[in-house]
């Protein structure tokens, strides 16, 4: 064997991948420094199959690692495919703002959550810093601890993915198509779990999908600055919104006010801030309107940073970029129309449901606009699942609810708990070879129980705590 090929043996090992390329799958991705010759749809068949398993997880955001565990944890053979080089989703992209309704009430709230909570406090201090029922990280430590999370439960994983079609067969999701720098592949599955944040699978397989670009939520580019002069105990910094109209003048395109706060025991801070707000309502699946909405929110920032130096308070009067995210966040986009379309009353009011299947708690937070009180409430497994299609469930930011349905409970504890409840259905949908509408949702109930889910909080009114965004 040569050199080569042990180093990359050993390398794929480490990603949880060894066993799945050392066998015939590898031969069958051929394995060519070239473009072949005729492309995808030329060949007009899906003979370069990359990949064959039993779950399928799209996108690693908060609600991709929740699946991944939760179908790793039932058993099934599970795989989780990410856009970029890392997981996390926003949670990462924005540059460690606080991981919120991860233990609320202080209490933990599955098994799952607690696995993605140990593996990231496991690298100490300088890593995470618990406050109230969120986490404050710095996101290069929770960029390898999820990856510890998904190794310790066996899911096999492949970042720089992008799924950019689905292959459907008999109105069931199949598979879909990834592109990769190869050219395009394909990965077949039993299941697929939807987690894009966009609905992008679901869109691509033909589901009917919901959104609202008269109203949506505003995007936001994270900032990381350093150079804050504080006395070492200030956890925020304000830019308050009368300094703000002394600088719009000469940097027209900042947003009327925004907060520093501080990294998890770092001595950087972030900038969580309504970006996009001030352009108006942004539909970034429009790829015109991403591309506008990701550039102006870079001359943004750079215009907040210079306003802070010159109009800002004096402990700002120094500060420097020393990063930005890897793209724009998204608050809001593409919504699956499921079998229950979640609503503001279901949040207000905290409904539940004999089918719940996770809940959500925090806030109703339309980015900046308004937040609001609501109580626990339940999601039932109705509203993970896309109307028509078969094969393919659907967690976090993406389920079935209207524009302020989907904004009310959007933090990542909440995305996590539906993405783990959809790695469950999706295992148990194999192991009883049916398809996920036909599950009974007490089977489901019954084995979230079994991952320390308590199934009974919808419905209840939420500690003063619980609001905070932190
Ligand atoms: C600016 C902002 C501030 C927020 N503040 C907070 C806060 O303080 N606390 C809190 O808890 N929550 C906060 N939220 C909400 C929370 O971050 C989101 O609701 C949550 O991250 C959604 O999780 P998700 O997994 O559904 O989607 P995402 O986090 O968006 O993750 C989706 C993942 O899928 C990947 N992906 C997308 N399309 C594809 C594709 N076609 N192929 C492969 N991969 C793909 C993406 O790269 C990404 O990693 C905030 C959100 C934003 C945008």
């Amino acid at each position: 064997m040569s050199k080569k090929s042990i180093s990359r043996k050993k390398f794929l090992a480490g990603m949880g991948l060894g066993t799945l390329f050392s066998g015939s799958l590898l031969a069958s991705f051929p394995n060519q420094d070239r473009k072949p010759v005729s492309n995808f749809e030329k060949s007009g068949n899906f003979n370069r199959l990359l990949i064959k398993t039993g779950v399928l997880v799209v996108g690693g955001g908060p609600a991709g690692i929740g699946a991944a565990l939760g179908a790793a944890r039932c058993g099934a053979e599970t795989f989780i495919v990410e856009n970029y080089g890392f997981f996390g989703g926003v949670g990462t992209w924005m540059l460690g703002m606080s991981i919120n309704q991860m233990r609320p009430e202080s209490k933990p709230r599955s098994a799952v959550h607690e696995q993605v909570i140990g593996k990231l406090e496991a690298y100490g201090p300088s890593a995470a810093k618990f406050v109230k029922h969120g986490i404050l990280c710095n996101v290069d430590y929770y960029k390898v601890s999820l990856l510890d999370a998904l190794e310790e439960a066996g899911c096999k994983y492949l970042v720089h993915t992008k799924v950019v079609d689905t292959i459907v067969e008999n109105n069931r999701v199949a598979g879909v198509v990834i592109a990769t720098k190869r050219g395009l592949a394909t990965i077949m599955a039993d299941v697929v779990i939807d987690c894009t944040g966009d609905a992008d699978v679901s869109y691509f397989a033909g589901a009917d999908t919901l959104k609202d670009p008269e109203q949506v939520s505003p995007q936001t580019l994270a900032i990381r600055v350093s150079q804050v002069q504080d006395d070492g105990i200030t956890y925020k910094h304000r830019m308050d919104s009368e300094r703000v109209q002394k600088a719009k003048a000469k940097y027209p395109l900042i947003p009327n006010s925004w907060t520093l706060a501080r990294i998890a025991n770092d001595h950087s801070f972030y900038v969580n801030h309504a970006g996009t707000k001030v352009f108006g309502h942004l539909d970034i699946t429009d790829q015109f309107v991403f591309t506008e909405a990701e550039c102006k929110s870079r001359r943004q920032v750079v215009e907040m940073v210079e306003a802070a130096k010159e109009f800002g308070p004096p402990e700002l009067r120094n500060i420097e970029i020393s990063g930005t995210g890897p793209q724009i966040g998204i608050r809001e986009s593409r919504r699956i129309k499921g079998l229950y379309i979640l609503t503001e009353e279901d949040a207000v009011q905290g409904s539940t449901f004999d089918d719940a299947i996770a809940w959500r708690s925090g806030a109703m937070d339309i980015g900046f606009t308004r937040l609001s009180e609501m109580k626990t409430h339940d999601v039932p497994y109705r509203a993970l699942l896309p109307e028509h299609i078969d094969g393919l469930l659907v967690a976090g930011r993406a389920i079935s609810a209207t524009h302020i349905g989907a904004s009310s409970g959007k933090s990542m504890g909440n995305c996590i708990a539906t993405g783990h409840a959809a790695g469950v259905a999706a295992s148990l949908s194999i192991q009883q070879k049916c398809q996920p509408r036909e599950l009974k949702a007490g089977k489901i109930q019954e084995v979230l129980r079994k991952h320390e889910v308590d199934l009974t909080r919808g419905g209840k009114s939420q500690s003063e705590d619980a609001f905070d965004n932190i």
